[in-house]
């Protein structure tokens, strides 16, 4: 049986019978009021043949302790991913002119969430011990933050400030699972010093520019000995990485960590890429586009399969799925299957109140704090904007583009971090290669080029962003005024 659960915002706005209940594979809709209740939770990992979808804000944004420890929870008690999808109500909400809109956009998001789940793989697991020790970078938020660490016993330690937190050195990495990082801090002196801790939070509103340049580099954005990296959005690093931005998100944080580095075991299912050694053929491709050197081929497993990914070092951006030229790789969360079905589903969006239709392809990084941002600031987004989450830029396939012109789509908007916040340069930097050619088949089939635009997103401007789809909009609003003129957009 599919169940679909769903929170209190989208069953006051829409009729649940009318949209959610009629959809092909949806068995039973249960409305909720977030966060999920104990028994709700229980009956989700109890049922593991089923699939679940909830509809509620984002576990990694969410306002609630209790509901962004439910991904935890899952995995502690032996639910895979691959059997929950989440629907954020930012995806229906954001850019919703009323609740025709909101039941449409409804519809298409639980309807995707079906197909992904259809086409998830199963991830191996794996079990870790949680360290009853934090490494904070930055002044806390508020002050009963560190109060409530040490009365859990809970052992802090960091950078900045000099009280109490007082190792030296400068950030060179970070690796491992939620629960036991390794921290890598280079001395002056360029000696390398490791620290072994459960979690990480990061204070980035009391940090000025300066500062947050010279302690946030190393952890977030590139290692000085380019052997360890973290993306704070990527699942299995984040779970117990934070970067707190105001004095509710350090509530939720201090929260979270005394009951997270309490648990005797954290289960991890990795994201990291299959591979299908049948389809193989060992060109190396991956090696060269995995700017992260968790991509080999060793030989001396010609047995098992020579192409090889270090679980240490993949942050599952899926660059080398987008780059392998045999479709020898997938990546469970995002299995390319669901992208070969993904634009069936967005070909029924309805057109926003200006006509139009745009595609807003965004990545978990800065793309997803942009669109969480907008949300929690009621700021207004163009109606005509439907969007569409992927791990990382590097995942985007030359083929989305004219897939999302064949669905309709007026634009396509691809929200990434920002070149010189992008810890994933190299498939940044494909991504970009691969769509400038096709923009020169745009050019010569005679469509418009700027139909496709990069939106670089940098954080702490995500207000910007707002702007820059209307700016977006504006102009696909102009050509479609001028073809009228001659005759439809080119699609
Ligand atoms: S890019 Fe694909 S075909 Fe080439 S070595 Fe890697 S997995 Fe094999
Ligand atoms: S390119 Fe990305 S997904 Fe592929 S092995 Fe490297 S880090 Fe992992």
């Amino acid at each position: 049986m599919n169940i679909v659960y769903l929170s209190d915002e989208v069953h006051q706005m829409v009729d649940l019978a009318e949209t959610v209940g009629k959809i092909k594979g949806v068995d039973k809709v249960v409305p909720f009021s977030p966060p999920l209740t104990q028994e709700q939770c229980s009956e989700i990992v109890n049922r593991k043949e089923d699939l679940f979808i909830v509809v509620a804000g984002n576990p990694q944004h969410s306002s609630s302790e209790r509901h962004s420890f439910f991904p935890v929870e899952l995995a502690n008690m032996g639910t895979n991913p691959g059997h929950v999808g989440f629907v954020d109500l930012n995806h229906i909400f954001l850019a919703s002119a009323d609740g025709v809109s909101a039941a449409n956009r409804l519809q298409i998001h639980v309807r995707l969430t079906l197909v992904k789940l259809d086409h998830s793989k199963e991830n191996p697991r794996v079990d870790t011990v949680p360290l009853k020790k934090l490494f904070i970078v930055g002044e806390p938020a508020e002050e009963t933050f560190v109060e409530k660490l040490q009365k859990a016993g809970v052992e802090l330690c960091g950078i900045w400030t000099g009280k109490p937190f007082d190792l030296t050195g400068h950030p060179a990495g970070l690796s491992g699972m939620p629960g036991q990082y390794t921290v890598t801090l280079q001395n002056v002196d360029e000696s390398l010093e490791s620290i072994q801790v459960g979690g990480m939070v990061v204070f980035n509103d009391g940090l000025s520019e300066q500062q947050k340049q010279y302690l946030l580099d190393g952890f977030l954005f590139s290692s000085k000995d380019k052997q360890t990296y973290i993306q704070p959005s990527h699942l299995r690093l984040s779970q117990a990485m934070k970067v707190v931005h105001s004095e509710q998100e350090s509530r939720r944080a201090s929260d979270f960590f005394v009951r997270f580095l309490d648990l005797s075991n954290v289960s991890h299912f990795v994201e990291d890429p299959h591979i299908d050694h049948e389809k193989c053929g060992l060109c190396g491709t991956c090696v060269k586009t995995c700017m992260f050197h968790a991509s080999k081929l060793n030989y001396t497993k010609e047995e098992t399969g020579v192409a090889e990914i270090y679980p240490n070092h993949c942050i599952a951006c899926g660059n080398c799925v987008t780059a392998c030229p045999t479709q020898a790789r997938d990546l469970p969360a995002y299995p390319r299957d669901f992208f070969s079905s993904a634009w069936k589903e967005l070909k029924t969006f309805q057109a926003g109140t200006d006509g139009l239709k745009i595609l807003v392809i965004y990545c978990e990084a800065n793309g997803h704090n942009a669109i969480a941002h907008l949300a929690d600031n009621g700021s207004s987004v163009p109606s005509s904007c439907l969007f569409l989450r992927i791990r990382c830029g590097g995942m985007v396939d030359t083929q989305f583009i004219p897939d999302s012109f064949q669905a309709g789509f007026d634009g396509v908007a691809i929200l990434v971090c920002a070149r010189d916040e992008c810890n994933n340069s190299v498939g940044s930097l494909d991504m970009e290669r691969r769509l400038n050619l096709y923009r020169k088949v745009m050019q010569v089939t005679g469509m418009e080029t700027g139909r496709m635009r990069i939106i670089p997103v940098h954080s702490g401007k995500f207000e910007t962003v707002g702007d820059s789809l209307q700016q977006f909009a504006d102009f696909l609003d102009g050509i479609k005024q001028d073809r009228k003129m001659f005759g439809t957009m080119t699609s």
